[in-house]
C-alpha cells in the first residue's frame, strides 16, 4: 500500500470564505491569496487538500442536502475559474445538530467539531497520516478537533475586509465561551496566521 499523505483541512465560513453571519451558505468571496495558496500546496504534489464544514442549517430544515452540494459545487468552480489547480479531494460536511427541528438531523454525532469525525472518515478514505497534518481553523472548535487526532491546528485571523459582519469582538466572544469548556492544551493552536500565505512558512 501506498505510504499515507499529510492533509491540509480547511474550515469553510470565516477561513475559505467570510463569515457573514447569515444562516445560508451562500459566499464566493475567496480571498486572492487563499487562491493562490490552494493552488501552490496542489501543485506541489505533497498534500491533499479537503474542506470540513459544520453546516447544521441542514438540521434547521434551512435547506436541503441537493442545495448545500449545488453551493459546494459553486464555490468550487469559482476558486477553479481562478486557477486550475485550486481545487479539493472531497468536502465533508456535518449536517447534524443536537438541537435539530429535522428529527433525521438530531442526534449527538461524531462528526460535528470540535468531534473529529471528519477527519478520521477522510483520513480512512484518502489513507492520510494525520499527524502530519493541519487544519486551518477560526474557532476553538477548530483547534480541538485537530487536536484530537494529532493534527495541528492553524488558527486563521483573515481579514475579508467589508466582507466580514461578524465583528471582532463577538468572534473572541464566542471563543472565550469554548474555552471555558475546553481542557487547556486541547485549546492550544499550533500557530496562528493572519494571511493565506503564511501558513507555508510552518510546512
Ligand atoms: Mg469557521
Ligand atoms: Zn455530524
Amino acid at each position: 500500500m501506498r505510504s499515507p499523505s499529510p492533509a491540509i483541512f480547511f474550515d469553510k465560513d470565516g477561513v475559505l470564505v467570510p463569515d457573514e453571519g447569515t444562516l445560508l451558505p451562500q459566499s464566493e468571496f475567496v480571498l486572492e491569496e487563499m487562491v493562490e495558496l490552494l493552488s501552490r500546496l496542489r501543485c506541489s504534489g505533497v498534500w491533499k487538500l479537503f474542506v470540513v464544514t459544520n453546516q447544521a442549517v441542514i438540521a434547521r430544515g434551512l435547506i436541503t442536502p441537493q442545495e448545500l452540494q449545488q453551493y459546494f459545487t459553486r464555490l468550487q468552480s469559482t476558486i477553479l475559474k481562478r486557477s486550475a489547480h485550486a481545487y479539493f479531494d472531497k468536502i465533508y460536511y456535518c449536517p447534524h445538530h443536537p438541537h435539530a427541528n429535522l428529527p433525521e438531523y438530531r442526534v449527538l454525532c461524531e462528526c460535528r467539531k470540535p468531534k473529529a469525525g471528519m477527519l478520521t472518515m477522510a483520513a480512512e478514505e484518502f489513507n492520510l497520516d494525520l499527524k502530519r497534518s493541519y487544519l486551518l481553523g477560526d474557532r476553538v472548535s477548530d483547534v480541538v478537533a485537530a487536536n484530537l487526532v494529532g493534527c495541528k491546528a492553524i488558527l486563521c485571523r483573515f481579514d475579508f475586509g467589508t466582507k466580514r459582519v461578524v465583528s471582532p469582538e463577538e468572534l473572541m466572544k464566542m471563543v472565550v465561551t469554548d474555552l471555558s469548556e475546553r481542557e487547556e492544551k486541547d485549546k492550544r493552536a499550533f500557530a496562528t496566521i493572519e494571511t493565506p500565505l503564511q501558513l507555508l512558512k510552518y510546512l
